[in-house]
């Protein structure tokens, strides 16, 4: 791998906000380098263990190209995104691949500890950690793919977090691979897009329920991967913050024990289940909702019930807010009371207000609770970091700042 200290474009976070971001800013002629603090790329995708995209449907881009690398690894997302499920393994391999064709330098095991800035507030580099050493890296434009936004509070971004009275977030939920259980006895219990949500997660939930086992989570389910390995939704924790490692550590341990505890209650029930075991937990436990760092336009709850369009819209959105209950009713998830009509977001989203030359890619973006309880799925995250990524690299090739190119340029370059 080629080290350079300039680059034109520096991604923080490979996430997959991060990692589409970087990939479009690099076609798009930018060198780039993406640094990610663990060791592969797709963040709770693959890290994370969460196997299942939604809002998926009428995406193009970037996703159907994942998608088609995918098939041809054995994955199980069809063709027409019906069902868009994937093995953790193929997405690392992938999204590595897509990286590389594109030209994107790549450092894993480098956390961004701080962000550089010129005397007129404008951002010129980022600072990271590795293995005890320090690096200081250079760009005219930087990427922030953090999920919860690190890099934009070292440049000195205001944000929120969490319900606009009380602050309080969604709760934290992990992801597993279990094994050992024959596809005709999950079947039932197997996420699928005709009838989601609902049937699977409620059929999950009975047959629990009918056998005394509780969870913390009211409307479980499995993905099926592949043979008999499954994805698994079970659980929910609730947390008070989305960045204290205390409290986040304690919810990993607490959800850990509660798939141990539930699997070995069900393995005792009938012999379909007497073989299931867990393949692997999340190396990080799933965060939902992190700082939503202040943008040039804020999406609030009156723009996705009114179903806004924009003149810079980059994204279109058709899912429904879905708020998974915290506290104590920490069981499931709801509406909010909101009817979501197909909406944009726009590219204005994406640009820090409060620093020039950054960024904002992800489930991070500009908006109010309601309408980051929208956007946050997968389809739309990966909308947003290649429109991330094609501005980024407009920003370079015109020598202007972020907030001054064209929005019609940046939609030319992502087709819309
Ligand atoms: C439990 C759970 C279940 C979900 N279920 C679904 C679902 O069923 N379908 C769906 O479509 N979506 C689902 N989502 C939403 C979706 O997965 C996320 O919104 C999406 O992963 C967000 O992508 P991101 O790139 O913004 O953030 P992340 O995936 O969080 O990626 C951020 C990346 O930044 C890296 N990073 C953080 N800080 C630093 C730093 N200082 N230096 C370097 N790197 C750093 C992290 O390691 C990570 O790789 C779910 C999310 C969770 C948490």
């Amino acid at each position: 791998m080629k080290r350079f200290e300039k680059y034109d474009v520096i991604v923080c976070g490979g996430g997959p906000a991060g990692t589409s971001a970087a990939i479009r800013a690099a076609q798009n002629g930018a060198k780039v380098l993406l640094i990610e603090r663990q060791g592969s790329l797709g963040g709770t995708w693959t890290v994370g263990l969460m196997t299942w995209l939604m809002d998926v449907q009428n995406k193009h881009g970037i996703l159907d190209e994942i998608a088609e690398k995918l098939r041809k690894k054995g994955s199980r997302c069809q063709t027409d995104k019906k069902d868009f499920s994937f093995l953790p393994e193929d997405m690392k391999n992938v999204l590595e691949e897509m990286a590389a064709d594109a030209g994107v330098s790549l450092l894993y095991h480098t956390t961004i500890t701080g962000i550089i800035k010129t005397g007129n507030n404008t951002v010129s580099g980022v600072i990271a950690e590795s293995y005890s050493k320090h690096f200081e890296f250079r760009a005219p434009v930087i990427i922030d793919a953090t999920g919860n936004g690190a890099a934009s509070v070292y440049a000195g971004c205001k944000y929120e977090i969490g319900r606009e009275q009380t602050g309080e977030i969604q709760p934290m939920s992990m992801m597993a691979l279990i094994s050992g259980i024959a596809l005709e006895k999950a079947r039932p219990f197997c996420l699928n897009y005709e009838n989601f949500p609902g049937e699977a997660q409620k059929n999950f939930h009975r047959y629990l329920e009918q056998h005394k086992i509780s969870l913390s989570y009211s409307m479980p389910g499995l993905v099926h991967l592949k043979d008999n390995l499954y994805s698994i939704f079970y659980n929910h924790e609730s947390v008070k913050s989305c960045d204290d490692p205390f409290e986040i550590t304690e919810a990993t341990l607490h959800a850990r024990r509660e798939l141990k505890n539930m699997l070995a209650k069900i393995s005792n029930l009938e012999k379909a289940w007497e073989n299931v075991f867990i393949v692997s937990t999340g190396e990080h436990i799933g965060i939902r909702e992190g700082r939503r760092i202040h943008g040039h336009y804020y999406l609030t709850k009156e723009d996705i019930m009114e179903g806004r369009q924009f003149e810079d819209g980059i994204c279109n959105v058709t899912f429904n807010v879905d708020i998974h209950d915290s506290g104590a009713h920490n069981k499931a998830w709801n509406h909010g009371g909101i009817t979501v009509k197909p909406y944009q977001i726009p590219l204005r989203s994406l640009i820090a207000a409060d620093v020039n030359g950054l960024i904002l890619a992800g489930r991070l973006i500009s908006g109010d609770f309601y309408a980051h309880a929208s956007y946050r799925v997968a389809g739309n995250i990966l909308g947003i970091g290649e429109a991330a990524g094609v501005l980024a690299a407009l920003s370079v090739s015109m020598g202007k700042l972020p907030g001054e190119v064209p929005s019609r340029k940046v939609q030319e370059l992502l087709n819309l």
